[in-house]
Order: structure tokens, then sequence, then C-alpha cells
């Protein structure tokens, strides 16, 4: 059963083959049984998930149907879920019981779905590893010397592992597109302002966006619209209709134009990722795509205007966490700068404080113009690249990340070599646009993800080429041994 794709449980479900109450009994003992191993899940919500599930099948009995009716899912823990924790993956909320649930996850919950738990995560959405975590680091399923990518670590090894057929995840500057890469899923990183960000603990609020990270690109479309769509509670949702992206999937792919960008093919790029890149490609072409070189001659400066951003934005977010209004409070304070002080230091991990420090250095009077202005104007370029490359084709392709996943604690000292791994994501961040990371083979035993972007709005475009895709090799269908 624990291999059923979110379209299979659907089928399952309507054809009453089995119940939601059955399914969701079945995974919640292999999570027990498996998750040790991973440390996907930072709360487990069974009573709540029997619950859902018992309602979408008096559901299902009266006559109503739905893609997500009954289907279970897990949130990504910086999505607000009300009377539940909300750590966000740190010390300082570990003690946060969320008033309300965010938009995504009641609009889900309205959908049908059963909520099995809270997934690991890197600490306030900071990484590519998922091993600044206050509970610990999460292991990749495929290899659990591996770090599965990050932020959204624990919901990618979660789903990898056949814990549960989907997961929400968020994207900053690569953690939906990045862990789905690491550890053989599809992610999709909608648009920025298609899901609303309302209830979804705040990093980079002009970057972050939600998303679904799936097994297919099938799947992807089906949790995808039950996440899509404005929310008057959030100013930068925007009020479009949200297509149905699960009709885009057949669309046949003769005549489309992928780019493919001559600046991602340098020396940082593993060969063993770039020949993975080019099959693609080929198989590609073969169902009917043009080719064509193009060029992003700004991407160079994304790292290093990204790392001023994100920070920047983070220092600012990341304000109302003071020992007084959220979350963790130190021991007999002093006074109330020791009290600001000592929270705030006991409260927050390294990797955490590092971007703070930086972000609020960035944003100072004396660097300002120096630093985040200069960064603002990169982003503009980044923009116009994609913005010239988008008259002349229709999607844009290329690896996800420039390396597999790499050994837990290979980088821990050295976070701009972390840094560096998100060469090929952020840029999608800093423009607004949709991407998404499909499987496409594999190096050493571990899973390589090529990545699609597209123009604003066009999420069913790229649900549509990686389906194709999919139709036609069988990566996304390897299952990790021992799972
Ligand atoms: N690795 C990037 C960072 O640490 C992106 C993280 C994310 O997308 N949340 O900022």
């Amino acid at each position: 059963m624990h291999h059923m794709t979110l379209a299979e449980i659907a089928r399952g479900l309507a054809d009453k083959k089995f119940s939601s109450e059955e399914l969701t009994q079945v995974l919640l003992a292999r999570i027990a049984q498996l998750d040790p191993q991973l440390n996907s899940f930072i709360s487990l919500t069974e009573e709540l998930a029997l619950n859902q599930a018992k309602a979408a099948d008096a559901r299902r009995a009266n006559g109503e149907t739905g893609a997500l009716l009954g289907a279970p899912i897990a949130h990504k823990d910086l999505f607000c879920t009300q009377g539940i924790r909300t750590s966000c993956g740190s010390k300082m909320l570990d003690n946060f019981k969320a008033p309300y649930d965010a938009t995504v996850v009641a609009k889900l919950a309205a959908a049908g779905t059963v909520t099995l738990g809270k997934t690991n995560m890197d600490e306030f959405a900071m990484g590519s590893a998922n091993e600044s975590s206050y509970y610990g680091a999460v292991k990749n399923p495929w290899n659990l010397e591996h770090v599965p990518g990050g932020s959204s670590g624990g919901s990618a090894a979660a789903v990898a592992a056949r814990l549960l057929p989907a997961a929400t995840a968020t994207d900053t500057g690569g953690s939906i597109r990045q862990p789905a890469a690491f550890t053989n899923l599809t992610g999709l990183k909608p648009t920025y302002g298609r899901v609303s960000r309302w209830g979804m603990i705040a990093y980079a609020s002009s970057l972050d966006q939600g998303g679904p990270l799936a097994r297919t690109a099938e799947d992807c479309a089906i949790l995808l619209q039950g996440m899509a769509g404005f929310d008057p509670n959030d100013s930068t949702s925007i009020d479009e209709p949200v297509p149905d992206y699960s009709a885009s999937l057949n669309s046949s792919l003769q005549g489309l134009r992928i780019g493919v960008p001559k600046e991602y093919f340098s020396a940082g790029l593993d060969p063993r990722i770039a020949e993975r890149v080019h099959d693609s490609v080929k198989a590609l072409e073969k169902l009917g795509a043009v080719i064509k070189e193009i060029s992003l001659p700004n991407m160079q400066h994304a790292i290093p205007a990204y790392y001023v951003i994100a920070p920047a934005e983070a220092s600012s977010n990341l304000s109302r966490f003071d020992g007084v209004r959220f979350g963790y409070r130190c021991e007999n304070p002093e006074n109330l700068i020791d009290l600001y002080k000592r929270s705030r230091g006991e409260g927050f991990g390294a990797e955490v404080q590092r971007r703070i420090m930086v972000g609020a250095y960035a944003l100072s009077a004396g660097y300002y113009d120096a630093y985040y202005l200069k960064a603002q104007k990169i982003r503009r370029l980044v923009k116009n690249d994609f913005m010239a490359a988008f008259n002349e084709v229709d999607i844009i392709l290329g690896p996800t990340t420039p390396n597999p996943a790499w050994k837990l604690g290979a980088k821990n000292s050295d976070p701009v070599a972390e840094y560096l791994e998100d060469v090929y994501t952020i840029t999608a961040n800093l423009a607004g646009l949709p991407g998404l990371s499909m499987p496409a083979g594999f190096v050493d035993g571990l899973p390589v993800g090529v990545q699609l972007l597209a123009p604003y709005f066009q999420e069913g475009r790229l649900l549509n080429v990686a389906h194709q895709y999919q139709l036609n090799t069988d990566w996304h269908t390897r299952t990790p041994t021992g799972f």
C-alpha cells in the first residue's frame, strides 16, 4: 500500500479498494517502524490523522469525491497548525503551539487531506542539508550517511522512503527543488504569490514560497491544486484564477522550445551530472522539443546577492522572537536587555545567528548602499536575463544542483561551501519564477535532479513537461533499498 502515489490512492479510495483510515494506519505503522533511521518527523499527529481519515471516509460515503479526499500528507514544520507544535526546527519555537492554521494547511484540510505529522527542517529554513535542525539531522534514504538536502529535508526523506505519498514544503532559495533532487522526487516551487504565505513562518518574505514535494509530476499537480489560490490575508498573494493543473499534463511537447543556458556547464558542475542533464535533453528532443542554447549572463552574481537579501530579510523577520512574545525565554533574566540577549542567544542555533548578524550588517546605515541596495540591483538584472530568455524559449532546463548529496557533516565547517551548492536554484527565487526538479538518473547510487524553469504562472507547463518525461523514463519509480 505504501508504494502508491497520490493519483493511485485517489483511484483506490474512489473504487473502495481500501479506506483512508486503513491506509492511514498502514502509514503510521510504517513511520513508527522506519523513521527512527531517518528522523524525518518532528511531531506525529496520529490522533488528528485518524480523525481526519474517518471524516474523509464519511464524506466519500456521502458521495463526495476529490483527488485529495482521504489522502495522507505531512506539513513542513513551518506551516502553522492550530493547537499543534509548530517549531520551525528551532529551540526558539520548541514550545510554540500555533493559535491558527496556515492558509495552506486549512485549504488542504478542507480538501480532505489527512495530516500524519510535521516534518523536520533546517532551523528557520536556513540550509541546504537539513543539518541545522534543533531536532537533529535528517538522513537520506538513498544512503543514510548522506544528507537529504534542505531545508525541506524531512518532507523529502519521508516521501522518498515511502512513509507517505506527498508533503508540503517551502522554497526560499531551493528548499523544495534541491531536496527533491537529492532524494529522487519531483518538487515544484510555484510563482511568487501563487501559494499563500499566511501562517507560513517567514524566513525571507520576498523569496519564500510554499509548494508540493511528491514522487511524480502528476502528484505535484494534485497537491498544488489544493495549495494554490488568492488569499486576502497575504498582501503578496496574486488574484489570478488557478488553472486545472492535472488537465495540463497531457499536452504534446511537439515544438516546445527548451533553452539550455551555457553558463550552467561551468567548472563547478560534476561532469556526471552534466551527462544526466544531456540525457534528459535528448529524451525531451525525442518527444518533439526543440533545443536552443541560451545565456543568463548575470547568473554569477546571484549567490552573493541572495546571501545578502535573504539574511537581511531574515534579520528583520526574526526580530519578533525576543523572549517576550513567542517561544523560548531564558531563565531568570536580570533585566530587559539580558532577557533579549540570552533568549535569542540560547534559542537560536549557530546558522540562524550567523544570518541575523550578516543581515543586520547589510542593512545598517553605513553599509545599506554597498550591500543591500547593490544586491537588489543584481536581483533586477537576474530577472531581466530571464525575461530576455523567455522571449526565445518556453522552458529553461539545467541541473538542479552542481553535485549529488554530500556526506553528513562534510560542509559543516564551511558555510560558504554549502551556499555555493544553491547556484542553480536561487535565481528562480530572486526573479519570482516557478521551477521544478525531476528525477533524471543516478551518480554513485545517489539521485540526480534536472531543473525546469518557466515564465510566471506557467506551473502547468512545468508539470506537463515533467509528466511527459516521466511517461517515457522510469527514474522516478526507483525506490531506495530498505524502504
Ligand atoms: N539554502 C538556501 C538558504 O539556506 C535556501 C533555503 C530555502 O530555500 N529555504 O538560504
